[in-house]
């Protein structure tokens, strides 16, 4: 009998959704149509005061619906709703994603905290989905 499925054994997404820090504006309509619940919003005090606010994806739970980029999904459809009107979040390779979410821009906070967390858990959401494979068939 298989073993229950644990989560590090989930199946990981082949795309992921990631938000560039620096066009986002905190509107959060992203975070309304996510089913997963895995878009934050990140506020930091500026020191001239008020807060600047962006959006961050957890990408580890994000399961690559793409319903925060478009509604629907399907490029078929002639409907089409772009969620975000900054054109802030893209869908992005996992097997990029540690190279690709080092290069984001955005404000200094980012920079220097939400930055280097994406770029972690982009390392451990490639490790999982590089385990995850099935080995190479030494025939091709
Ligand atoms: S792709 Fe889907 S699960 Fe991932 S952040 Fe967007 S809406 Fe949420
Ligand atoms: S919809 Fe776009 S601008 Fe609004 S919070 Fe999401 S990523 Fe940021």
């Amino acid at each position: 009998m298989a073993s229950p499925t644990t989560s590090s054994e989930k199946r990981v997404p082949s795309v992921i959704a990631v938000i560039n820090a620096e066009r986002c504006t905190g509107c959060e309509a992203c975070r309304e149509v996510c089913p997963s619940h895995c878009i934050e919003l990140v506020e930091v005090a500026r020191r001239t005061g008020g807060a600047h606010p962006w959006c961050e994806v957890d990408i580890e739970r994000c399961i690559g619906c793409r319903l925060c980029v478009r509604l629907p999904r399907k490029r078929s459809d002639r409907y089409e709703l772009k969620i975000c009107p900054w054109d802030a979040i893209e869908m992005m390779p996992v097997d990029y994603l540690p190279q690709a979410v080092a290069q984001l821009e955005g404000p200094a906070e980012f920079l220097a905290q939400g930055r280097p967390r994406l770029v972690a858990a982009a390392t451990r959401l490639l490790a999982r989905r590089t385990s995850a494979s099935p080995p190479a068939d030494p025939a091709t």
